[in-house]
């Protein structure tokens, strides 16, 4: 394992059981993530993103099954570690970011009480200190400061509210300083900014990005948006039907989108620097219950061809970019297995 890496996620398979029966969430994800990098994860709702970031926190819910893969953090396999083990691991070393932040605020504790919990449960530093009083000094000084650094309006008032007193810029301001407040190796920010508008989005992004650069913290940040991923990501990866069908730095894949898929997403986003028709991607996402034979975008492509009704394609490295896809693979094509 290279040592700059922080998670390593192998051929990574994830099953639902429903009532409608086997759902295929996820069917061989593979993906790095280096220290210090934002590595984003996009792709239509339903194309396992989520999943992915549920199954590194091990928090998938109970009718899941992780059917075979890897995750190894920081050189410990996840997947093998006992509950109390990655406790330990989870909400310190790997914390999170999510869309609503309603699921992770209680709505009956005021934030200076939620914070203090964290960081008592959390924070070795704090837990060490004996004193009642210095244990109280320090959480204090320790929330204000985080506040402070994720520009939270009147600190001092504010950890007095509820969270239905906070309003939704400031609610994603709080979950930043909870989740940065432990400098975790890791962040996995699951559409953090979706649900404001877009003024907010920007400043929550900015906020993101310059709490990570201080701290070198690597992060995972999921959204549907590629034009989020372009202005906070040094690599993408592109997920469907539950793989990652390309992957590589954001410069490259904007400039040259290799996969069908990943050319569609590029189309359905507006340019303001090119005066280019904004297209939506025909058809819609498959059934994961019953995925298409051969390669899972084959019923959307337009560049479909005979071979990828039957066979599923390989994993290939052209030139550092992975991708799947028939076209670049063969005799004629400048593909190789990866
Ligand atoms: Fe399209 Fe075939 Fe490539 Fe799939 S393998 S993306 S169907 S060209």
């Amino acid at each position: 394992m290279v040592l700059s890496r922080i998670l390593e996620v192998a051929d990574l398979k994830v099953e639902f059981r429903t009532y409608r029966g086997v759902v295929k969430a996820l069917n061989g994800v593979s993906f790095n993530v280096d220290k210090g990098e934002v590595f984003g994860l996009a792709g239509e709702t339903g194309s396992g993103k989520s999943v992915t970031g549920l199954a590194i926190q091990r928090l998938l819910p109970g009718n899941a099954v992780i059917v075979e893969g890897r995750i190894v953090f920081d050189g410990r396999d996840l997947l093998s570690l006992k509950e109390d083990e990655m406790n330990k691991i989870r909400g310190k070393e790997i914390t999170a970011v999510f869309q609503d932040p309603h699921t992770y605020l209680n709505p009956v504790f005021t934030m200076r009480e939620q914070f203090r919990d964290i960081l008592l449960t959390n924070d070795r530093e704090i837990a060490s200190i004996k004193d009642k009083r210095e244990i109280e000094k320090a959480v204090h000084d320790r929330i204000i400061q985080m506040l402070t650094e994720v520009q939270m309006p009147a600190p001092e008032r504010v950890i007095k509210m509820y969270p239905h007193e906070l309003s939704g810029g400031m609610k994603q301001r709080m979950m930043l300083a909870m989740a940065f407040s432990l400098r975790p190796k890791l962040i996995i920010a699951d559409e953090p900014t979706t649900a404001l508008d877009v003024t907010i989005q920007a400043q929550v992004l900015e906020l993101m990005k310059s709490l990570q650069k201080k701290y070198g913290t690597s992060v995972i940040l999921i959204t549907h948006d590629l034009g989020v991923i372009a202005e906070t990501c040094s690599r993408i990866g592109v997920m469907y039907a539950g793989r990652i069908v390309e992957t590589g730095t954001v410069d490259s894949v904007y400039s040259e989108p290799l996969h069908p898929y990943t050319q569609g997403l590029m189309r359905a986003l507006p340019r303001a620097d090119k005066d280019l028709k904004v297209e939506s991607i025909g058809g819609s996402v498959p059934d994961l219950v019953d995925l298409p034979t051969g390669c899972p975008f084959h019923p959307r492509c337009s560049r479909a061809m005979e071979i990828c009704r039957k066979i599923n394609p390989r994993t290939l490295n052209i030139d550092g970019r992975i991708v799947e896809c028939h076209l670049y693979d063969g005799e004629t094509s400048r593909g190789r297995v990866a």
